[in-house]
């Protein structure tokens, strides 16, 4: 290879997936899986710094990837992201994303279809009361369709309420989840919204659950609209991309400041620590106020509170009576008292670790479920597998609160790169974006909290996300429930068992990459059934018959 083609190569995103694809396509194979399996194999070739022979680039899948005669149809890909859309610019470039855009706190129970559409309605009634007066006065209606999965399952996720909520002035940190609460008991509430000299009634009529397929440009969207009659005065198509995270037709990203330490990959993120011989969560602080201008002591006391909330909804869950029901068709019992009652009891000792890590986790996840206030840590779904380590490592462990902290950001370091270069939605990518992202943080914590080497945090949070790799998103009866609030558990579970991996091996021989993983969690998003993707249409939502 010349010097200017070593320059090149280089100078290529390593997870650019069209990097290495050879220009030809060897004869009697699909293109787009020739194309994508080309580039996973050269992605991965350009983070290991190994390279695949030509031979080997160009050979025909294994046997087994070659469809049968009498196959049934291929899987039905899911409906392509928009390359309008921030979430899927951003893949390129380093990460920017910041802790107070990333942990979010708000009413459970799923961060893409109660914290995003409450979001996106209260954005709405912003923009709708900056109006003119002259155009206000004409307004007769405020109206919000939801499409796509918000359509499919909103109903099980309370988006109507939570929709309905944004638009009549609440935001996600600070609604009372009994204001929620109300609307499921009384269904029949108006609400008077104020806009300029005009005052317009609103109820859950005007969320209106519409085409659960099309031709979307994410799988969340929804539009809002202010009419006057049948003229409409103000419109805006919305996204509910994951996490909490919304974007609109037209929408540019906020300006934000170069990262001190700029990294798209976890390679240069360790590069970085190792370089400066410091650590991942000393690299996220230092990022952290480069972008977001704040100082250490507003990014701790930011983040403090972020811990404090995870610790309150642990505590909230314990509390509640044992054998409590949640609420939906589903009359699941709540199991977080009991499990945690076990655990402590001394003929269970040697129980205790993971009946306890269990516990707490099943008690921020069912808090979840009852729609009451969680932490998007990535998601509402997998709220409960942060705050089963954070619990665990402060409240039993009392470990330092300055290295659960970093742990926080190290676990922050994680999510962004799983949002940045595949996804946080299980929209998107099923259940490995939301609890396997949480598990991976969780390990990426636990680890930092430990003190462990910048290595050893890659690995323990690898291999956390490398096991849930393929887990699908299939919400019985539409309700983030069965199977979230165990599976929460078991993703809090495998962060420890991650970690414990992690440390105890060495370290360099970890064979699988971060990087390489999140390329798997990416491809293995774009290539599930769209059943599985949170449309309650398969899998535990078909087979679960309630009665
Ligand atoms: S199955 Fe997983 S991804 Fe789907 S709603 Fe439940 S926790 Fe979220």
């Amino acid at each position: 290879m010349s010097k200017r083609e070593d320059a090149r190569d280089h100078d290529r995103d390593p997870l650019d997936p069209v990097a290495k694809v050879p220009a030809e396509i060897p004869a009697g194979l699909d293109r787009r899986k020739f194309i994508m399996r080309s580039a996973v194999i050269g992605a991965a070739a350009v983070m290991n710094g190994c390279t695949r022979s030509e031979t080997e680039q160009k050979a025909p899948p294994p046997a087994a990837e070659a469809a049968p005669a009498n196959a049934p149809p291929a899987n039905a890909p899911s409906v392509p992201l928009s390359a309008d859309l921030n979430v899927v610019k951003q893949e390129k470039g380093p990460v920017l994303t910041t802790v107070d855009e990333f942990y979010k706190v708000g009413p459970g129970p799923s961060s893409s279809h109660t914290i995003g559409p409450m979001r996106i309605t209260y954005d709405f009634y912003q923009q709708a009361a900056k109006l003119p007066a002259d155009k206000l006065d004409k307004a007769t209606k405020l109206q919000v369709n939801l499409f796509g999965s918000l359509s499919a399952t909103g109903k099980g996720h309370g988006t109507e309420r939570a929709a309905l909520a944004g638009l009549v002035g609440k935001e996600p940190a600070t609604v009372d989840p009994k204001f929620l609460d109300s609307l499921r008991d009384k269904p029949d509430q108006v609400f008077p919204v104020k806009l300029g000299n005009k005052s317009i009634d609103v109820s859950l009529k005007d969320v209106i659950y519409d085409a659960t397929k099309g031709d979307f440009k994410h799988p969340n969207t929804m539009t809002v609209k202010l009419l006057a009659g049948n003229d409409v005065l103000l419109e805006q198509e919305y996204y509910s991309v994951g996490g909490g995270f919304i974007e609109w037709k037209g929408y540019t990203p906020p300006k934000k400041n170069a990262p001190k330490y700029p990294f798209a990959t976890m390679k240069e993120l360790r590069s970085h620590a190792d370089t400066n011989k410091t650590t991942i969560a000393k690299i996220m602080l230092a990022n952290e106020m480069s972008i977001s201008g704040r100082s250490e002591a507003e990014v701790n006391a930011f983040v403090d509170k972020i811990i404090n909330a995870m610790i309150a909804t642990v505590k909230s869950g314990l509390s509640m009576p044992e054998d409590d029901v949640l609420p939906g068709p589903i009359k699941l019992h709540s199991k977080a008292a009991s499990v945690y009652k076990r655990a402590m009891d001394d003929k269970f000792q040697a129980d205790r670790g993971i009946g306890t890590l269990s516990a707490f986790a099943l008690a921020a996840s069912e808090e979840n479920g009852r729609g009451h206030l969680v932490i998007t840590a990535p998601t509402g779904g997998s709220a409960g597998v942060m705050p089963a380590l954070v619990y665990g490592l402060s409240e039993v462990r009392k470990v330092d609160r300055q290295k659960i902290r970093d742990g926080m950001l190290a676990a922050a370091a994680i999510g962004y790169l799983c949002k940045h270069h595949a996804t946080l939605s299980a929209a998107e990518g099923g259940c490995q974006a939301e609890i396997g992202v949480a598990s991976s943080m969780a390990a990426a914590l636990t680890a930092t909290a430990y003190g462990a080497d910048s290595l050893v945090v890659e690995n323990a949070a690898e291999s956390a996300l490398e096991h849930h790799l393929g887990m699908t998103c299939d919400p019985v009866a539409g309700y983030v429930q069965v199977p979230c609030i165990e599976r929460c558990a078991f993703g809090a579970v495998k962060a420890w068992t991650a970690y414990a991996i992690a440390s105890n091996e060495i370290a360099s021989r970890h064979r699988v990459g971060f990087d390489e993983t999140v390329i798997a969690l990416a491809q293995t998003a774009k290539e599930m059934n769209s059943k599985y993707k949170e449309t309650s249409e398969a899998g535990l939502a078909l087979s679960v018959v309630l009665c």
